[in-house]
């Protein structure tokens, strides 16, 4: 084993959690080692470029909201807040066989899926409940589906919240994801959307390459394949070439299901933990098109799967950020949260896309096939954990039993829903820790 330096960390992931978590060790002093399995930094963020684009696409659809103050802060600290976008795009619900904007109180009010009675009235208080109250843990104790039904109304919960819970937890979750969930989610959203000049991945690369001048080392295509605490207390990595890495503290950012595979040395009840966690998994196809989709200039439908549509979202990024950025390409994203075992993950790009891509004409009856210049489908099974009643205490414990291992993850930043902002929050809150712990 290469024993290494007393003051040696190693964050397996480069994802936003993983760079953030080494941008404060290293700061604190650590010789920090991101070990990395793909040939990029990202994550679930990470985007690609085609040669004639001067910005990167991100894999899945990606934006920040304006109350995302770890990411924007941490962007601030950087000192490139000037590069960060706002623009104001339009999102819409469907009924009965048309779109309508639901982004903004005024569009909510004229959206005629909910008449013109009480249940406008009791969804426009919900939804301000909602925003001002700050006290969720009551609400992790029971379902989106009781709370709404009980103080919205079953009507209002099943044209509005309803179709959402579906789409985002398919059949088998729906009714059984807690209060708490919706409440995070709806608490901290914002009509403006936010990007980075260039995508996400600009950002991301900007910040690995801010990290390699601080003296980090960034290695790719370098899978962890085991973790073992060793007798002198160090951690050892083995990596997928054979080799063994010794480290004081290690911080990984994989999912739950993986760190158990990878740790086997965990005791059982925290294993068990980590294993009885649950999370949806998501299927996006883009496609960049000769033209506009939206003639309306639509950024995000929200689509229910009970209207017959293959998909549960369609989001037209050019008309949130311009096909300019893009080598006047239009870019489409269809996409799905689906079980872990759904058909979409084994189908072919070609089945996927002869199932999609009929459907368009529902948004513009002038699509025709020959629009599309190219396609790529991206899949996860590890896209969106799903928080049960009294969730707070399924939630593993970001130091492991093990001395020197953390563990900093989607699944842990409950009770908000994932996303960037809060992978900047867990991967800082765990590094405070490593910091903090081997201090004492
Ligand atoms: C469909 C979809 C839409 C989303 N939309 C948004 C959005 O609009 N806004 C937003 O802010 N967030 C969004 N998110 C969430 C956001 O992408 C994640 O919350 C965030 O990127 C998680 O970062 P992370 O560092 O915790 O994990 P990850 O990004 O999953 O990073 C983990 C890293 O670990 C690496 N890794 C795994 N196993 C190993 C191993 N054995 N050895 C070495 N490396 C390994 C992986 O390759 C990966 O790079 C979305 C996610 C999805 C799936």
């Amino acid at each position: 084993m290469n024993h290494q330096e007393k003051n040696s960390v190693a964050v397996i992931g480069a994802g936003i959690g993983g760079l953030s978590a080494a941008y404060d060790l290293s700061q604190a002093g650590r010789d920090v080692t991101i070990y990395e399995a793909s040939d990029h930094v990202g994550g679930l963020a990470a985007g690609f470029k085609e040669p004639h684009w001067d910005w990167t696409v991100e894999r899945f659809y990606h934006h920040w909201f304006q109350t995302d103050n770890h990411i924007l802060g941490l962007i601030d600290e950087l000192d490139w807040r000037d590069q960060v976008l706002f623009p104001r795009p339009v999102s819409v619900m469907y009924h009965q066989g048309k779109f309508y904007p639901f982004d903004s109180i005024p569009a909510a009010l004229m959206y005629p899926g909910l008449g013109w009675g009480i249940n406008k009235i009791r969804f426009g208080l919900v939804g301000l409940y909602l925003r001002l109250t700050k006290n969720w843990p009551p609400l992790e104790k029971t379902t989106v589906d009781a709370w709404m039904r009980q103080w919205a109304g079953n009507q209002v919960y099943e044209q509005m919240w309803h179709p959402m819970m579906i789409g985002k937890f398919g059949e088998e979750y729906a009714s059984v994801v807690n209060m708490a969930w919706m409440w995070a989610r709806l608490h901290v959203r914002t009509t403006r959307l936010g990007t980075f000049l260039g995508g996400f991945q600009t950002f991301a690369d900007k910040f690995a390459d801010h990290l390699r001048q601080m003296g980090v080392t960034i290695l790719l295509k370098t899978r962890i394949e085991k973790i073992i605490p060793e007798p002198d207390g160090q951690i050892a990595l083995i990596t997928d070439d054979g080799q063994s890495h010794g480290f004081n503290q290690v911080v990984a950012t994989t999912s739950p299901g993986l760190l158990a595979h990878l740790a086997q040395d965990l005791p059982k009840s925290y294993l068990n933990g980590l294993l009885s966690l649950e999370s949806m998994g998501a299927v996006v196809m883009i496609l960049s098109l000769r033209h506009q989709l939206s003639r309306e200039g639509y950024y995000w439908y929200n689509i229910p799967k009970s209207a017959g549509f293959p998909f549960l979202s369609l989001v037209e990024h050019t008309n949130f950020l311009s096909p300019d950025y893009f080598g006047g390409d239009h870019i489409l994203y269809i996409g799905d949260y689906l079980p872990q075992d759904h058909e979409n993950f084994d189908l072919s790009q070609e089945e996927l896309q002869a199932r999609f891509v009929p459907h368009l004409k529902k948004f513009n009856p002038y699509f025709e096939r020959d629009w599309i210049k190219k396609t790529w489908i991206f899949r996860t099974k590890y896209a969106q954990p799903v928080p049960l009643v009294n969730h707070s205490k399924n939630i593993p414990d970001i130091r492991t039993p093990i001395p020197g291992l953390y563990f900093a993850s989607m699944s842990q930043v409950y009770p908000w829903d994932r996303g960037t902002n809060f992978a900047v929050e867990i991967g800082r809150r765990a590094a405070k820790m490593m910091i903090s712990d081997k201090n004492d």
